[in-house]
């Protein structure tokens, strides 16, 4: 019985509110090298950490975990994933080992109404997520969560599941969005990979209209992105690495500002832009 108690109580024990509001960051996440390279990329994911706010909690949207239904991370120690192939085998050593925080994937349960999101113990941190965080508290001393994408649903349903969060921000957890705003796989120029920057003219323009969208705060037409026309098309023939975008995009205030990084396209189909929020 008493066992019983204190799990009941666990699980309805809540983060206090701060005085503070998180910013919110989408990151263009890239291939899983940067996750171990020392880039232009992951130096500015390292800096960013530093000028936001210690948080309580990470809690990324990757684009790397599609499921049925919603789902979020909950067990004590997430097991590191390492989700690609045909990659260096040091990249397949790296083990992030940050705690997970069954606290905050109760609180999240009972913030989003739009969805039954369901606690997970078989995830864990896919390289949409490590390959980042790694980079930015590299001593794995804050517990890391993730929530799933259902990829049933449409952009305006994730949209609107992404603003139930927002008391998170102000209990000092780090929400982001890990994808690619550009990220067309078929066209990449792999024999340009290595070139720290190369873009095709298609995927700089419409990376460009993305962010006078963001810049813009025109939300709707960001949802409904197949509106834009061919070159949005190209941008997201699939739409896994910029549904992390719009839950990024869903918990800005009237009072966030805006700021890129990491502008640049590398492979010539894919962009890094990254976003932080407030
Ligand atoms: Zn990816």
């Amino acid at each position: 019985m008493s066992n019983h108690l204190f799990a009941f109580n666990h699980f309805t024990s809540q983060l206090p509110i701060l005085s503070y509001t998180m910013p919110v960051l989408f990151i263009g996440h890239g291939s899983p090298m940067n996750g171990i390279e020392h880039n232009s990329f992951s130096m500015q994911w390292a800096n960013m950490a530093t000028t936001i706010p210690q948080p309580t909690a990470v809690l990324v949207v990757s684009a790397h975990w599609l499921t049925k239904g919603t789902h979020i991370t909950a067990m004590q120690e997430p097991r590191t994933i390492h989700d690609f192939g045909g990659f260096p085998p040091q990249l397949y050593q790296v083990q992030y080992p940050a705690p997970g925080s069954p606290t905050v994937a109760a609180e999240t349960v009972n913030l989003v109404r739009s969805a039954s999101v369901q606690l997970n113990h078989d995830w864990g941190l896919d390289h949409g997520t490590w390959t980042v965080v790694r980079h930015m508290y590299p001593k794995a001393n804050i517990p890391v969560l993730q929530l799933s994408i259902d990829a049933s649903k449409s952009p305006q349903y994730h949209y609107q599941l992404a603003t139930e969060l927002a008391l998170l921000r102000k209990k000092g957890v780090l929400i982001i969005g890990s994808g690619n705003m550009v990220h067309n796989l078929g066209m990449v120029a792999w024999h340009k990979l290595q070139e720290p920057e190369f873009g095709y003219d298609w995927a700089l323009e419409i990376n460009q209209v993305f962010k006078q969208l963001i810049i813009n705060k025109q939300h709707n037409t960001l949802i409904n992105y197949h509106q834009l026309g061919k070159l949005a098309d190209m941008a997201i023939p699939t739409n896994e690495h910029y549904l992390p975008l719009l839950y990024t995009l869903a918990l800005q205030t009237a009072a966030d500002g805006v700021q890129f990084f990491n502008d640049k396209a590398v492979g010539g189909s894919l962009t890094m832009t990254s976003v932080k929020i407030g």
